[in-house]
């Protein structure tokens, strides 16, 4: 339950930091909220030498629009994005999504960057970053690259970060006004990671449904973007058959480890579940623009 020995890196800007990340090699690991990095850390299941803590960043913070997109700096909390009215007008789904993440505790402190680069499977941001269309923009030494969310995750704790870069914003394009939303987590406790969550953001046309796009949350290695199952319901009017097929669709691509939040089985189905919840509740969201 204690860490093992590291030093302490404050720098006070983003060029410092990428400095520093490239100097001290693998050995150094950036270091936001600290809510995900200081447990593993006191598990001993991470033992970095060099902790860069990315506290000053200035231009890692703050939140505001950019043209049709919604851009949030990598170092805004939890509790910032659930506080944000631009973000309640514009992608209201990250409020629904931070307001079941932890607890406010945790909420104070940990960041969306923290959350989105993290890579464990129960962490909510990643799916509705997949749902939602977003891309990473990162700082490393040789530069600046965005990386959209739905090829960022390789696997439990990997992504195409490289080795030194530091992801600085996350950009949103805004949905349509009058799109429909819901995150929908099933735990089995305040606080606790999801057994199974699904993101929802759809729009319609005519009672038919125009776009759908769907994310899984903690029922793969990686988060998930259930693309065939928003491909099936485009088009329908959301009817209890086409529903039926997508959840289906949505179930086949979930691969959840069995665990103490239940059987692999039980937790593909409340996946199912949760997708057939969030659309209901989407689609009583929308409204004409
Ligand atoms: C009791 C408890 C319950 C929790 N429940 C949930 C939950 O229900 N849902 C959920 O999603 N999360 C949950 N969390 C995790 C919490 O949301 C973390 O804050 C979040 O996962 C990581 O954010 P952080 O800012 O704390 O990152 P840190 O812990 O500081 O970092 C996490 C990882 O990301 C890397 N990193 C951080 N920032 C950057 C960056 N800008 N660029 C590159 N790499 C970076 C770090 O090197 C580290 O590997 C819980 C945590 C606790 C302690």
């Amino acid at each position: 339950m204690i860490p093992g020995s590291f030093a302490y890196h404050r720098p006070k800007s983003l060029a410092d930091a990428v400095a520093m990340l490239a100097d001290l090699g693998e050995d150094a690991r950036p270091i936001a909220g600290g809510h995900s990095l200081i447990p593993m850390m006191k598990l001993r299941l991470a033992t970095p030498a060099h902790l860069i803590d990315l506290a000053d960043l200035a231009d890692l913070k703050g939140i505001r629009a950019d043209g049709g997109d919604v851009v949030i700096g990598a170092m805004t909390t939890q509790h910032e994005l659930i506080a944000s009215d631009l973000l309640a007008g514009k992608v209201p789904l990250l409020r629904e999504t931070s307001l079941v993440i932890a607890d406010p505790q945790v909420r104070y402190a940990g960041t969306l960057g923290g959350n989105v680069a993290n890579g464990d499977p129960g962490n909510d941001m990643p799916a509705v970053m997949m749902c939602l269309g977003a891309t990473y923009e990162v700082a490393g030494k040789s530069g600046g690259r965005r990386i959209a969310a739905r090829e960022f995750y390789q696997g439990a704790y990997f992504n195409t970060l490289e080795p030194g870069e530091i992801l600085t914003a996350v950009r949103i394009p805004a949905p349509p006004a009058g799109h429909g939303f819901a995150y929908e987590k099933l735990k089995r406790k305040v606080g606790d990671y999801a057994t199974a969550a699904a993101a929802v953001v759809l729009t319609m046309n005519g009672g038919r449904v125009a776009t759908c796009s769907i994310g899984l949350t903690n029922v793969a290695e990686t988060p998930l973007w259930a693309e065939e199952a928003g491909r099936i319901l485009a088009g329908s009017a959301l009817d209890a058959a086409t529903v039926k097929k997508a959840v289906a669709a949505a179930e086949a691509i979930t691969s959840p480890a069995t665990d103490a939040r239940g059987p692999a089985r039980y937790r593909t189905k409340m996946a199912g579940v949760m997708l057939a919840r969030a659309l209901a509740r989407a689609q009583s969201r929308t409204r004409s623009a």
